[in-house]
């Protein structure tokens, strides 16, 4: 088992927890899960591990070479033989084991994922909880996963049959690195599937440790296997004739390059991908719950959520009122150490990251927006951090660079708008189509402008609230294929058709 005390104690001087914690050495770890082991890649080129809240270097990792990928997909194809038998029942008692494993661990996977993504830690507990809930989900789904049964006429009744689809490559973003992992490799394992999983380059520690508490519950060696990597690994996944399903979550680009990649195999595919979602707030909203609907949309792990909604539209009326309660809320956000109870916002993922979302903040005052936050913060304590403050833009336009494009950092912008017929027309006036909102004590309303957004996921009077047992997903360039809900299922198998015939054949051609 994977030495989960050791990797969460941290220096409390330096907070490396490379050379100076006891025991576990991230730099001598094996970070591929190949076949139930743990093993190095074999690639000749590697990343560098920063911890986005210190900005120490954690480790160096190989990224898996072909070679790599061809293992972890011949393991998983082997597996497959003996995993897709399994009925539904045993499936699922080795789910919900591993679901009982995550939550008695939740504290340390949870301070890992800190480490790893930099989210406060009352975040990464809740990202935890919906780890153990997909796996405990998705192990009650499996032993209902059955086809139909029709009576044809005559002798004649057919059926149908629900079977995994083979060998799933999965590919995943950073911004919540366990959830997404589990979001793929529960409902994948359920349907009788086998996994090889791409964690991001940024946040790779805890789907190691996943799949070891997955073999720990029982899961046989092959059935889940991790390979770390940048693109590159990424692109070897999605051109493998042994994989037949690709699922990926990362931004709209690298979306439609998976895309190409797996039809030259016509892989089935599901894309989870970026998005620019809109709020619209109307002026009979109850104005408290209003605005924190659009914190709850804008800065949740640093404003790194695809379904975040950064296009905040407020009726002209209560414009003024809106924006004066937001920098008040604002002033209340504790940016600081991450491992902090009371921190509610921590690190951005890397210092890249922090200058591109900067960038949009600068260009946003170029083009005339009112700025409030939005610059690098210094924390005590962590001078190397990637912190910034939250920051709201005011006066904004929908053309602006920043209002248009998709910018993952804690930027809210605001517009204004005048009637319920042109706000619509400019929510839907972008490429994304991943979520959306609504703020109206006009219930009527509230369900016209859901019905009328394009969005794969909408709330009406609330935001960014989310459950395991529902789908979701994308429309227009946020994506296609559904994760969670029963929906997920259906992306995962495929369905075939038998005929069965009792009586005799009939023809045209025999005389007798
Ligand atoms: P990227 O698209 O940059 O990367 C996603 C993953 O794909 C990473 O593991 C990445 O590795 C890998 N990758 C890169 N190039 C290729 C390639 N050519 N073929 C296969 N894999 C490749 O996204 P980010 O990791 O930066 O994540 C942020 C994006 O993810 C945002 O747009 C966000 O909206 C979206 N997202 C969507 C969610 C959804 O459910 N709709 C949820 C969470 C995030 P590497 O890092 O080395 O490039």
């Amino acid at each position: 088992m994977f030495p989960l005390k050791n990797l969460t104690k941290f220096c409390t001087k330096c907070r490396c927890i490379s050379s100076h914690a006891e025991g576990l050495k991230l730099s001598e770890q094996s970070w591929n899960f190949i076949n139930g082991t743990r093993c190095a890649g074999a690639g000749e080129t590697s990343f560098q591990l920063f911890e986005p809240s210190t900005g120490s270097k954690l480790s160096t990792i190989t990224d898996s070479n072909a070679s790599d990928v061809d293992n972890a997909v011949s393991s998983a194809r082997k597996t497959f033989k003996t995993w897709s038998r399994f009925s539904g029942m045993e499936r699922a008692e080795i789910l919900r084991n591993a679901g009982r494993l995550l939550r008695e661990r939740s504290q340390d996977l949870a301070k890992t994922e800190v480490v790893d993504a930099g989210k406060p830690l009352w975040e990464a507990e809740w990202d935890i909880q919906t780890t153990y809930d997909c796996f405990e989900y998705f192990a009650g789904l499996s032993p209902t996963i059955s086809g139909q049964h029709l009576k044809m006429s005559g002798e004649n009744w057919a059926y149908t049959i629900r079977q995994p689809i083979g060998v799933v490559g999965a590919i995943g973003a950073w911004n919540f690195p366990l959830q997404i992992a589990s979001w793929k490799i529960a409902p994948a394992l359920a349907s009788g599937n086998t996994v090889v999983f791409k964690p991001s380059p940024l946040t790779p520690i805890n789907a190691v440790v996943l799949a070891e508490i997955l073999k720990e519950a029982g899961l046989p060696d092959g059935a889940l296997n991790i390979v770390q990597g940048q693109g590159e690994t990424g692109q070897l996944i999605c051109k493998h004739p042994g994989v037949n399903k690709i699922t990926f979550t990362g931004s709209v680009p690298t979306g439609k390059l998976v895309s190409q990649t797996a039809a030259e195999t016509l892989k089935r595919v599901t894309l989870e991908l970026g998005g620019k979602s809109p709020l619209i707030i109307f002026e009979d909203a109850d104005l408290k719950n209003a605005v924190n609907g659009a914190m709850m949309a804008n800065y949740l792990t640093q404003g790194q959520v695809c379904n975040n909604a950064t296009r905040v539209f407020v009726h002209e009326s209560i414009h003024d009122q809106f924006v004066q309660l937001v920098s008040d809320e604002l002033k209340k956000i504790k940016v600081g150490d991450p491992h902090s109870n009371d921190t509610t916002m921590g690190a951005l993922i890397s210092e890249d990251h922090l200058n591109k979302v900067l960038g949009y903040v600068q260009s946003a005052a170029d083009e005339g927006a009112q700025v409030t936050g939005g610059k690098k913060l210094q924390v005590s304590g962590l001078p190397g951090g990637y912190f910034m403050e939250p920051c709201m833009l005011v006066g904004c336009t929908d053309n602006m660079k920043a209002v248009k494009e998709e910018i993952f950092g804690p930027v809210m912008s605001v517009l204004k708008f005048s009637t319920e017929e042109e706000v619509l027309e400019r929510a839907n006036n972008t490429h994304f189509g991943l979520a959306g909102g609504v703020f109206t004590q006009n219930l009527a309303r509230g369900h016209r402008v859901a019905a009328a957004l394009e969005g794969g996921v909408l709330w009406v009077n609330n935001y960014n609230t989310f459950s395991v047992e529902l789908p979701f997903g994308g429309l227009k360039q946020s994506g296609y294929g559904r994760e969670n809900g029963m929906a997920a299922i259906e992306h995962y198998t495929e369905l075939k058709t038998v005929y069965v015939e009792s009586g005799d054949v009939w023809t045209p051609y025999s005389t007798t």
